[in-house]
């Protein structure tokens, strides 16, 4: 890579740049949340095979003490949020509107830590493999939304050269401000966990990509990483510039191939608060407990930014904020362009809960069927490059073999089909419907 792609970062083709609302929250210092009663724990917060529980009701568990071990490659360790009982053994909603296996735990006020992870002193020396253990043991995943098991990103076949980690601090999503606090707060734990990644990976290519609407984190962490072989790009402001292939297109002018991953052009992706976690389980020994929540929107009376720990309830989470000072509209898990609609405030935030958005009656947006008049207004914004408006006429009309020919599964669920259609179809939810009957046939 050359300094001149540095400096003039490339355009990903389409995107779209909704008004961002992230004055709500962005100047608000991350502030920790107290020690709760209870913490329900989702033993599903990552993609892959659910992991095997390790305790029963009863039983007394220490902070930081395995819950649920990985049940297979893919798949991700679960730890508890602190010390106590295993009050409850059964099932909790999750931001999509299924339940899932969970447990509970009733705190002990006492948040005696569990001493199974000793820091590891010497990581800059260390066998790598011994750094990978250590982020499995840890549990953790992608903290960008994806919560894709990290060791396994870091673990790619042996036909697969990896030379270049690239860091994910765009934060594109609308109102989330989690990413961009963590920056402005703990730069030099964001450096520490990627000069760990990188020592997996064995590379020495390191570039951190932020968008240009947070120069205040572009000049800390440039100043920070300065001496460390780490690069700070500032990336023109674009929806979804966080997606990873646009990202590694915007950052490095590689071209992730239809239906092809990271490391098929030799670069593996990890969000800064991921990295942030990475720092913690290898410097401090502390498994991923806890993350940056972004409370937020016009109805919240104090919209900021928490860390809490994974189990804390969204009610918990808003009654800290100070509750509303308004009637909300719709309660949006996670950010108004990829995140979901919940009708309860009773469900735990998870490793990659990024935020709780309240929207106001006035800045509801209600979806209808109309028909598609082919303005292609949605080919014009589609990263991907799909045909949003004619795809989905093929899934109103069934004809799931002809939406895979034309590429519903290469779709990353974006939204910016949705937000430019001038006739307001559920363009997301046609392709979400059609990828699951997909996978359905397939399996
Ligand atoms: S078709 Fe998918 S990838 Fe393309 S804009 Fe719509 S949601 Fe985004
Ligand atoms: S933007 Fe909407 S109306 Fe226009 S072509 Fe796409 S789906 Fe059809």
């Amino acid at each position: 890579m050359t300094d001149d792609v540095l400096a003039q970062p490339i355009r990903f083709h389409g995107g779209v740049h909704p008004s961002d609302g992230k004055d709500l929250s962005s100047g608000s210092e991350i502030r920790t949340a107290p020690l709760l009663e209870r913490y329900v724990v989702p033993l599903q917060q990552h993609i892959g095979a659910p992991p095997k529980l390790l305790v029963a009701k009863k039983d007394e568990v220490r902070k930081g003490q395995l819950l649920a071990e990985p049940g297979g490659f893919v798949s991700a360790a679960i730890h508890s949020p602190t010390s106590g009982v295993v009050s409850q053994v059964g099932e909790c909603l999750s931001p999509t509107g299924v339940f899932v296996p969970a447990v509970e735990i009733g705190s002990d006020g006492e948040d005696n830590p569990d001493d199974s992870l000793p820091p590891i002193e010497d990581w800059r020396e260390c066998d790598p493999a011994k750094l990978l253990e250590r982020v499995r043991a840890a549990g953790i995943v992608g903290m960008g939304g994806a919560a894709f098991p990290t060791h396994v990103k870091l673990s790619p076949p042996p036909n697969r050269k990896i030379d270049t980690l690239l860091l994910n601090g765009v934060e594109c999503e609308p109102y989330l401000t989690a990413d961009h606090r963590l920056m402005l707060e703990e730069p030099d734990a964001i450096l520490d966990g990627a000069a760990a990644l990188a020592r997996v990976l064995g590379v020495r290519t390191v570039v951190l990509g932020i968008e240009e609407n947070k120069p205040d984190a572009v000049a800390l962490l440039r100043e920070r990483a300065a001496g460390r072989d780490i690069e700070v790009v500032s990336l023109r402001v674009r929806y979804p510039q966080g997606a990873e292939k646009q990202l590694i297109y915007a950052a490095t002018g590689r071209k992730v191939p239809a239906g092809g991953l990271p490391m098929d052009v030799g670069c593996v992706v990890q969000n800064v608060g991921t990295c942030r976690a990475v720092a913690a389980a290898v410097l401090g020994g502390v498994p991923l407990i806890e993350r940056v929540v972004t409370v937020t929107g016009q109805p919240v009376v104090s919209p900021g930014n928490w860390r809490a720990r994974v189990g804390t309830s969204l009610r918990d989470l808003l009654a800290l904020a100070g509750g509303v000072k308004s009637d909300p509209a719709k309660i949006i898990a996670g950010g108004p362009m990829m995140g979901f609609s919940v009708y309860s405030l009773d469900l735990p935030i998870s490793k990659s809960s990024s935020g709780i958005l309240l929207l106001a009656p006035e800045q509801l947006f209600q979806y209808t069927s109309e028909p598609c008049i082919n303005c292609g207004a949605c080919v014009d914004v589609c990263p991907m490059k799909i045909l949003p408006g004619p795809l989905s006429v093929q899934i109103e009309n069934e004809c799931f073999d002809d939406a895979e020919n034309w590429r519903v599964m290469d779709c990353i669920e974006c939204g910016c089909c949705a937000y430019a259609c001038p006739a307001n179809r559920p363009l997301v939810q046609h392709f979400k419907r059609a990828k699951m009957e997909i996978m359905a046939r397939r399996r």
